[in-house]
């Protein structure tokens, strides 16, 4: 009952997490939608951190644990308690993230993103919707919103073409957990394909 939304920037993940939210709502059980980085209180302030446009940017290593240290703490705090008494949990990004953004893009060892996931999560969701958009598309949509500021003129493209293919691969790597959705379509569409892999999938 663990579901997770992943992508890039401007992939529509917020607006598939509510239209989730309305598909179950029929089934009449809680639903815990979160996010990461964030979902508790100390994990949202770490979000604060990690998004001030006013600090400055932390080292690939410092991003990652961070990250992590919010994880830990959005777990233990939020998701297992909700799975624990049997709620759906929807969740906007999780570890896969860390493996695309401070993996992939920051060029960090995925190695060392495993051994963390495995101490320090130590669960996975049964289903992960990869909203799978390409970058330009991508970065027309999102003008304005919370991105980690040093990635605002840099980088870009070729930091978020490497998010991108490590998504595709972990989802090719695993396809019993992912499903990949265009999301280059009209959020609406999008929106309607998530909901009908989230039908085919409970009732597999
Ligand atoms: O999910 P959302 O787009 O709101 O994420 C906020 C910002 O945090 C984005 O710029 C995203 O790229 C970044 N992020 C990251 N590493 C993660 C998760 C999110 O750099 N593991
Ligand atoms: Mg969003």
């Amino acid at each position: 009952r663990f579901v997770s939304l992943e992508g890039g920037e401007g992939a529509g993940k917020t607006t598939v997490l509510n239209a989730l939210r309305e598909a179950l709502r029929e089934g009449g059980d809680e639903i815990v939608a979160t996010r990461e980085p964030g979902g508790t209180p100390l994990a949202e302030k770490i979000r604060g951190l990690l998004l001030d446009p006013a600090h400055v940017a932390p080292s690939a290593e410092a991003e990652l644990l961070l990250m992590f240290a919010a994880r830990a703490q959005h777990v233990r705090e939020t998701i297992a308690p909700a799975l624990a008494r049997g709620a759906w949990v929807l969740c906007d990004r999780f570890t896969d993230s860390s493996y695309a953004y401070q993996g992939g893009g920051r060029g960090l060892d995925a190695d060392w993103i495993a051994e963390l996931e495995r101490r320090v999560v130590g669960l996975q969701p049964g289903l992960t919707l990869l909203l799978d958009v390409d970058v330009a598309r991508g970065r027309e949509r999102t003008r304005g919103r919370d991105l980690v500021p040093d990635r605002i003129e840099s980088e870009r493209d070729e930091f978020f073409e490497r998010v991108r293919a490590t998504y595709r691969a972990r989802a090719a790597a695993e396809p019993g957990r992912f499903r990949v959705v265009d999301a280059s379509q009209g959020v609406g569409e999008v929106a309607v394909e998530a909901v009908r892999h989230l039908r085919e999938w409970r009732k597999r």
